[in-house]
């Protein structure tokens, strides 16, 4: 059936979950999607001055420029790799921040909506913590944190063109004993609600405000609320490995095996993107378990635009 595809991995901004295909393409960077059942599609292309999209043609009797032949090249190895019978190819090129879309149409129409993104780069400043006296605290070391973020960067920003960078690593005593958990309390779905007993601001006082986004390491961390757990807490809402408050994100210690992509999804949260979704090997899955690497184009969105904010 006529369809746009992804000619690489998935986790290069492809988004094929929604009926209208998506393609994120970084500013002055390329991406390649082929057209399967397109071989008699009429094409229209709009937003040209955002993206240049440029029909790649493998066929080796036409003039070509270097450039156009090393697409072609690579588009007649991917058909071959593939197994694509007559597959159209398109070479997206991102001009400026903005969106471009691609239509084919035969009997039925198939849109690829093209996102141009410019290159961000998000500093963050991880906080390892410790309570008054020291007897609770986390054991998260530097070299842990250096891995989950360098996990981040190996998938987020060739899906978003956002990367983030570490700012600096604290240690942080309290001012108080906090026990052995902090204890997260909620009120009614709302995350900007401060109630009462709540526990984590004792800890985003200590935020670094010359950095957009604050990560703090904890031991535990429990919830307890009132109504059903506001969106943006990862895993079960009664016992969350990960929250997000705002620009804040809590991680506790238990979060081991999948720590980049735990620090990923809260990233997103941070970001604006409260909604979890239920696709397999997305990273805003609401478990840890079928969660992904994958982000899709609502959350992809959400975060290039909060970046600027
Ligand atoms: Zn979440």
């Amino acid at each position: 059936m006529l369809d746009f595809v992804s000619c690489f991995s998935d986790l290069n901004g492809f988004d094929d979950s929604n009926p209208v295909r998506w393609q994120m393409v970084p500013l002055d960077g390329e991406r390649l999607v082929a057209l399967l059942d397109g071989s008699s599609a009429n094409i229209e292309i709009s937003g040209q001055s955002f993206a240049s999209i440029i029909e790649v043609y493998t066929n080796n009797a036409l003039n070509k420029t270097a450039d156009q032949q090393r697409w072609a090249n690579t588009a007649a190895t991917i058909a071959n790799e593939k197994g694509w019978k007559n597959p159209r190819f398109f070479l997206l090129k991102g001009h400026s921040e903005g969106t471009a879309k691609l239509t084919a149409k035969t009997s039925i129409t198939r849109e690829l909506e093209v996102s141009v993104h410019s290159q961000r780069n998000l500093y963050v400043t991880f906080h390892i913590v410790q309570d008054k006296g020291g007897k609770r605290y986390s054991s998260r070391s530097e070299s842990e944190i250096t891995s989950m973020l360098a996990e981040v960067n190996s998938f987020f920003p060739a899906q978003t063109n956002i990367k983030f960078t570490c700012h600096f690593i604290n240690y942080i005593e309290l001012d108080r004993k906090l026990g052995g958990s902090v204890v997260y309390k909620y009120k009614n779905s709302d995350p900007d609600v401060t109630v009462s007993g709540d526990e984590t601001k004792h800890i985003f006082e200590y935020v670094d405000s010359g950095v957009p986004i604050n990560v703090f390491f904890v031991w535990d961390i429990s919830a307890k609320g009132v109504g059903s757990a506001p969106k943006g807490t990862t895993f079960d809402p009664r016992d969350p490995i990960g929250l997000t408050y705002g620009r804040c994100i809590l991680i506790e210690d238990k979060v081991k095996q999948n720590a980049g992509l735990v620090l990923g999804h809260e990233l997103t949260h941070s970001l604006g993107h409260k909604d979890h979704h239920a696709l397999q090997g997305g990273l805003m899955h609401l478990f840890t378990e079928p969660m992904g690497k994958r982000i899709y184009r609502n959350e992809a969105k959400t975060v290039y635009a909060n970046s600027f904010k």
